[in-house]
């Protein structure tokens, strides 16, 4: 018989959603009655604009006629989405061919592993999104845990203490640095200045950045950089990744990109850029082009104004969750609210619990699921994540049972 790949039994049993998941199906079997809201997946729940959906159904039908069908694209994507995608979100710090059409952001976590191999040391945010250590587990890169973490991976703690920038010290010359901004699941937005920390950082230690911006369109304040790109040295040090799911609410029809900057090489002057090429269409072959009839939609005026209006739905969401967690149950238990006004997250620290503990008492005295901040990572202990995706009506009933729950 053939060995398991030996990774595999590295990886920590029960990836946090499902474990949530297991935990709300016990819950059921032994309170039927229980109307269980869910504050906890980052799944979108609204409607596509019409709009968008409006081209992808006119390009499905189109591709029953000899005039509209195509087979497989463009080895990068459609060529008219690269450069749309460049000019609406990169302006002059990125070029079409820099850019790589994905089947979504996750996947290209995971691919993007293949190009760095098991050998390179890897930083990560702590708290951060799973993806970026269990995807380096599974690739061999990290070993097993240890109980405060995989071997291998260097968490860079980001708290309150430190307005959740990391202190890069820590960080080994040469590593893979995972960064997210606006952070999964902290809700904290890097500044310009501390982007700017980074990349130096970066530059001055051989290393490579891995910037996911998933959630970059639900930044608000126009001082704060919605691209690692935005900063001078950028191009040198990093990589971006993006999704079209949270904006376009894509989570199902998937579609992402990735930037790789032609001025990015390894240290024996190979460009990753050609690499990621080979890695994107031997391990890849291209994004649905339906979906990407769906982005190219999402970039036009009106789905762009679309695309707005659904994050602006979402934020409104997470101002009402902010102003009920405000209230004096939570105040005076010492509880700490971490919200920028530039996510759908909302972090929110309860001192001396631990975060399984409030899953559980949330679940079971108001039937709302959030999300264990441990399951992010060990800096995550105490703390619990508010998600806005959600119906505005049951959002609101969430946060009417909450304003009359009691904390101890
Ligand atoms: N990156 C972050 C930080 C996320 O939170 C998520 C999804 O929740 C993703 C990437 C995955 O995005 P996609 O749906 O494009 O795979």
């Amino acid at each position: 018989m053939i060995n398991r790949n030996k990774c595999f039994s590295n990886l920590s049993a029960g990836y946090l959603f499902p474990e949530v998941a297991r935990r709300r199906v016990e819950y059921e079997k032994n309170h039927p009655d229980a109307k269980i809201i869910s504050l906890s997946i980052g799944n979108t729940t609204e409607p596509l604009p019409a709009f968008i959906a409006e081209a992808m159904a006119n390009y499905a039908l189109a591709l029953s006629t000899q005039e509209g069908y195509s087979g497989y694209g463009d080895e990068q994507g459609n060529s008219s989405l690269r450069k749309k995608i460049a000019e609406t979100f990169y302006k002059n710090t990125a070029s079409p061919d820099e850019v790589f059409i994905s089947d979504g952001a996750k996947c290209d976590i995971a691919r993007i592993q293949t190009l760095f191999g098991r050998d390179v040391k890897v930083a990560v945010q702590d708290p951060a999104y799973p993806v970026y250590v269990d995807g380096s587990v599974i690739s061999g890169a990290a070993g097993a845990n240890n109980g405060s973490g995989y071997d291998g991976i260097v968490y860079m703690p980001c708290t309150p203490e430190n307005n959740f920038f990391p202190d890069l010290s820590q960080v080994s010359p040469n590593s893979l640095i995972y960064f997210c901004s606006p952070n999964n699941p902290t809700g904290a937005v890097s500044t310009k200045q501390e982007l700017k920390t980074l990349v130096d950082f970066a530059l001055g230690n051989g290393c490579i950045i891995v910037f996911d911006a998933a959630y970059r369109e639900f930044i608000r304040d126009s001082s704060l950089p919605k691209s690692i790109f935005e900063i001078e040295g950028a191009r040198k040090c990093a990589i971006e990744i993006n999704s079209f799911s949270k904006p376009a609410g894509f989570t199902g029809v998937r579609l992402g990109w990735s930037v790789v900057p032609k001025d990015l090489t390894f240290a024996d002057g190979t460009p990753v850029n050609k690499d990621w090429t080979r890695v994107m269409t031997t391990l890849f072959n291209g994004a649905s082009n339906i979906a990407q009839a769906g982005g190219e939609a999402a970039l036009e005026p009106e789905g762009l104004a679309a695309m707005k209006d659904v994050i602006d739905y979402y934020l409104d969401n997470a101002n009402s969750i902010k102003n009920t967690l405000e209230l004096k149950n939570f105040k005076n238990a010492g509880v700490k609210i971490y919200s920028t006004g530039n996510s759908p997250y909302i972090w929110a620290q309860f001192p001396g619990k631990k975060s399984w503990e409030i899953f559980d008492l949330f679940l079971d005295k108001c039937n709302v699921l959030v999300t264990p901040g441990s399951g992010f990572g060990p800096a995550g202990e105490s703390f619990v994540r508010f998600s806005s995706f959600g119906h505005k009506k049951d959002v609101l009933e969430a946060c009417r049972r909450l304003e009359s729950l009691i904390l101890q």
